[in-house]
């Protein structure tokens, strides 16, 4: 069956020997057995079904490529203002954690995220979480193209005053988590919905062993797999790979043999050039560009503490393929794009360093580079039929000169109408069809009130919720 979207008002269409997107104007695309068969001008062959595309502004659909699901969600009005100041801007190391997700709230938790996603225009995604029951079916029951990324490493950590970071390490050096991760991913690659597709992702250069890492990278190259692992997202880190190893996380993987181009670090942000990174150095742009890895670039967590890439203009010009991912909550892809061209012009200090075409290909072309997929992100024929529709009748969307950077700057998912992943409707009218979001928002509100109930109990000091992450303001007369 073929469906054609009849005199769309634009088209952010691929232009493949450019190498770049480009707009097309009052065209028609088709698609068939979810690949697109025609993009841009008049389609004349048979088809089944009509979409009227007069106002609607037609996009491939963006590739979220990274992003914590069953964790994030629940952090929601914790986390936007909570550090550790004695650990310094500490990233994974800070007080948040203690707002735990339980079991009963991890599934409504990577439900809420996944239609998130989905209704930001999201229509593949990579999820970094610890395996649970029913996690491969929950992704597929989304309608996205999905990648399970499992996260595990040889060691937790611990803190008893604050400042100091304990590593336990495990006395199997992770190698039982390892083997469940291969498991899911394993069983995503023969999920019957033929959308998933997995990646082994080791935690952090300072939790996992260099024997772990190194099996890691050996299980990637054999089974074609992607190798995620964050690298240079605290300044902790850094300082505790400079301790052991006398070096940087970059140039330590590097070392290692797990910068290849199947590698995607998140966030690579505290490189040796960065501002707040003393180093006698400057090679770790150049290491990250040369071994071809990629970057899941991820601007609102850092921003909300103070620290941007410096920079995604100079990265970029390094010749360093980036991609753009959610991380945290909220889970909405445009907003992360937002930030990620405010914050790259502002990291520079210039308007031009980071433009709407940068972040919307990163968010798109780099996103399928990072997967190893050069059929999605770009509308094409031949290319998968994932593709959002954006309603240019929306208000956040009038007046509309320009579809991209109104859809940026201005309206974002308000104005995601519908969403097709494969060709099939996966969000119709700004509704996710294949998840209940209703009800996993409602099993997370209480899943974020008996976290709040726990949390003197897990964190080293006995503080509560209140103490740790203080309302916004003081509650007065209760
Ligand atoms: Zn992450």
């Amino acid at each position: 069956m073929t469906t054609v979207i009849r005199d769309a008002s634009w088209i952010a269409a691929w232009d493949a020997p450019a190498g770049r997107h480009v707009y097309r104007r009052h065209g028609d695309v088709a698609f068939k057995d979810g690949r697109l068969s025609h993009v841009g001008g008049r389609y004349e062959g048979p088809a089944q079904e009509e979409i009227d595309g007069r106002g609607l502004f037609v996009m491939p659909g963006l590739v979220d490529i990274h992003s914590h699901a069953t964790s994030q969600p629940l952090y929601k009005g914790i986390c936007e203002e909570v550090g550790n100041p004695e650990l310094w801007w500490s990233g994974l190391y800070d007080n948040k954690l203690v707002f735990e997700t339980d079991a009963e709230g991890t599934a409504p938790s990577a439900e809420v995220a996944y239609a998130e996603m989905l209704l930001s225009g999201v229509t593949s995604f990579v999820d970094l979480s610890a395996p649970f029951d029913g996690w491969l079916d929950l992704m597929a029951r989304s309608g996205a193209r999905a990648w399970a990324a499992p996260m595990f490493g040889s060691a937790t950590w611990h803190t008893d005053d604050g400042r100091n970071v304990i590593y336990d390490w495990a006395s199997d050096d992770g190698q039982a988590a390892l083997d469940e991760a291969v498991a899911v991913i394993e069983a995503a690659e023969r999920h019957e919905s033929g959308r998933l597709a997995g990646m082994p992702a080791p935690s952090t250069p300072d939790l996992c062993s260099p024997r772990l890492l190194g099996a890691v990278m050996g299980l990637c190259q054999q089974n074609r797999w992607r190798f995620h692992i964050h690298a240079s997202e605290s300044i902790h880190e850094v300082q505790e790979i400079r301790r052991r190893h006398g070096t940087t996380p970059i140039r330590y993987l590097a070392d290692q043999g797990l910068l290849t181009p199947r590698t995607i670090l998140a966030h690579a942000i505290y490189a040796d050039t960065h501002s707040w990174v003393t180093w006698s150095r400057s090679e770790d742009i150049a290491t990250i560009a040369q071994a071809g890895a990629s970057v899941a670039h991820c601007p609102t967590p850092f921003a909300r503490y103070g620290a941007v890439l410096e920079s995604f203009g100079r990265y970029r010009e390094a010749g360093i393929n980036l991609a753009i991912g959610t991380d945290t909550t909220p889970h909405n892809m445009l907003d992360e794009m937002r930030w990620a061209c405010v914050l790259g012009k502002v990291a520079d200090g210039n308007l031009d360093a980071v433009l709407t075409a940068d972040v919307f290909h990163a968010a798109t072309i780099g996103g399928a580079r990072a997967l190893g997929r050069d059929d999605i992100g770009r509308l094409a024929p031949g290319a998968r039929a994932d593709l959002v529709l954006v309603d240019l009748e929306h208000p956040s969307m009038r007046p509309c000169r320009d579809p991209l950077r109104v859809l940026l700057f201005h309206a974002a998912e308000r104005a995601v109408r519908d969403v097709y992943v494969d060709g099939r409707l996966v969000v119709a009218r700004g509704r996710v069809l294949g998840l209940d979001h209703e009800r996993a928002l409602s099993a997370l509100d209480a899943a974020q009130v008996r976290s709040q109930q726990g949390v003197a109990g897990r964190h080293w000091s006995g503080r509560g919720a209140e103490q740790i992450a203080p309302y916004a303001l003081p509650v007065v007369g209760e």
